[in-house]
């Protein structure tokens, strides 16, 4: 999508700390990390939200799931953890309309999720 910054971003016209790219997705640094930790893993395909996937999604959704693995093996998240976080709307404080999810570790997270 022309005006989308998430697509700007993986086709390279808006910078980016790049983490790891494969045919589903493109993971780069958060610009504002809300942790030591913070990655944005972006899918290729853009959608709006989780919303939009269907059924023709389903490997799409696999590939996303497990490069997020391969990343916090990369990134050598594994000993302690991570939280994996998707905003969808209004309520979660969505503020870019294309499908990521959020990758934050680098320290306790306390036992609430939010
Ligand atoms: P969300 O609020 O869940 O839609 O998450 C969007 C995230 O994208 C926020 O955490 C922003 O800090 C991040 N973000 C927005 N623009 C950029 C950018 N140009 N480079 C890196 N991260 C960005
Ligand atoms: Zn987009």
């Amino acid at each position: 999508m022309s005006d989308c910054i998430f697509c700007k971003i993986i086709k390279g016209e808006i910078p980016s700390s790049k983490i790891y790219e494969d045919d589903y997705c493109y993971a780069f640094k958060d610009i504002a990390p809300q942790m030591p930790v913070h990655i944005v893993v972006a899918a290729k395909k853009h959608l709006p939200s989780v919303l939009e996937f269907t059924e023709e999604d389903m490997a799409f959704l696999g590939g996303i799931q497990l490069a997020i693995a391969k990343i916090a093996r990369q990134e050598g998240l594994t000993e302690n953890g991570f939280r994996v976080i998707n905003n969808c709307g209004k309520d979660a404080k969505q503020s870019v309309p294309h499908i990521h999810y959020h990758i934050l570790a680098g320290g306790d997270m306390g036992e609430k999720i939010v």
